[in-house]
């Protein structure tokens, strides 16, 4: 099934995203990951690639056929092409093909000073149109509601993501943000420039002060000043902040979902219970 016809029913789309284990892990921890998402059964799950501008590995594709055939839940392979050149990308749709994986987000990724960047493609733009025109693959995108830190305003950064959407992307995750309104306004920006496709709201709930930190400094999200007291009052009680900022997540769900939004990527970091607690939180609110 290709995610794009998930999309469009009166339903909220929920997916969750998990990440490869961890280079000295065995790829047998990610069972414990899925084996607690299978439970609150997301309309699909996304499966990371190269973070940190790594080089290609195999890992990515395992684990989304994994999720598609044992776990049988749509999966959706994350590729980036500063570590994947043609060849590269040619090879991995081959193998995701046969194993039965559809759909692929394709990114172009931030280099890694460890590793030097393949040059076949410069935006995640060309990515896609290469992967759409190379056989049967449901082809999504990443999209940034505060923009894109490397972008010089918000109407280049719009105007390259419909180029994307152009180039054969038919539906787009968020980076994940705090701050609803911010999601608002870059929906009806995107409506107005006549980007179409279903977008979906990347959450992250927050579990720790440090992590939280790191994430907003890489990714360039803005903390309100709601989260910031949240932060400030809880950040030494991780089990108080664990607390507050899953109901933090869900009242950011139930907001967007009441303002309609077209779907709900959770960034899992792959900590099953949370999701399933947020999950179970919003079992009837997704339905409605
Ligand atoms: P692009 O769409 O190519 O955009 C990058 C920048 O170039 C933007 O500023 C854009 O405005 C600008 N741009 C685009 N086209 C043009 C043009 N023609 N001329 C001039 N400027 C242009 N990273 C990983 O390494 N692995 C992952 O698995 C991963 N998963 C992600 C999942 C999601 C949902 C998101 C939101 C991000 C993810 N990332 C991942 C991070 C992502 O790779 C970085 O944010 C990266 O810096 C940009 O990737 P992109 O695909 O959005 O790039």
């Amino acid at each position: 099934m290709k995610l794009y016809e998930l999309f469009g029913k009166r339903k909220t789309v929920f997916s969750c995203e998990v990440f490869p284990p961890k280079k000295n892990d065995p790829i047998d921890s990610i069972y414990k990951t899925l084996d607690g998402l299978k439970d609150i059964r997301p309309d699909f799950i996304s499966v990371t690639f190269g973070a940190g501008g790594s080089q290609v590995n195999q890992t990515t594709r395992d684990i989304a056929a994994l999720i598609e055939n044992q776990y049988h839940i749509p999966a959706m392979a994350h590729l980036t092409c500063v570590a994947a050149g043609k060849e590269d990308v040619d090879r991995l749709l081959a193998d995701l093909k046969a194993d039965g994986v559809e759909n692929v987000l394709a990114l172009r990724g931030d280099v890694n000073p460890d590793y030097p960047p393949k040059t076949d493609f410069k935006y995640a733009s060309e990515l896609v149109s290469y992967i759409r025109a190379r056989g049967d693959f449901g082809v999504s995108a990443a999209c940034y509601p505060e923009g894109h830190l490397e972008s010089p305003d918000l109407v280049s950064d719009i105007r390259h993501l419909k180029e994307k959407v152009d180039a054969g992307a038919q539906h787009l995750v968020s980076q994940l943000f705090f701050d609803n309104e911010d999601f608002f306004r870059f929906l009806e920006r995107c409506r107005i420039a006549g980007i179409s496709v279903p977008i979906e709201a990347g959450i992250m709930p927050v579990l720790s002060a440090r992590s939280i930190q790191r994430m907003v400094s890489m990714c360039g999200a803005s903390l309100p000043a709601k989260l910031t007291r949240i932060l400030a009052r809880y950040g030494d009680h991780p089990d108080a902040l664990r607390e507050a900022g899953i109901a933090y997540a869900i009242d950011q769900i139930s907001d967007l979902i009441a303002g309609g939004v077209d779907g709900i990527h959770l960034y899992t970091m792959n900590n099953p219970d949370v999701a399933r607690q947020i999950a179970g939180s919003i079992s009837s609110i997704r339905k409605v």
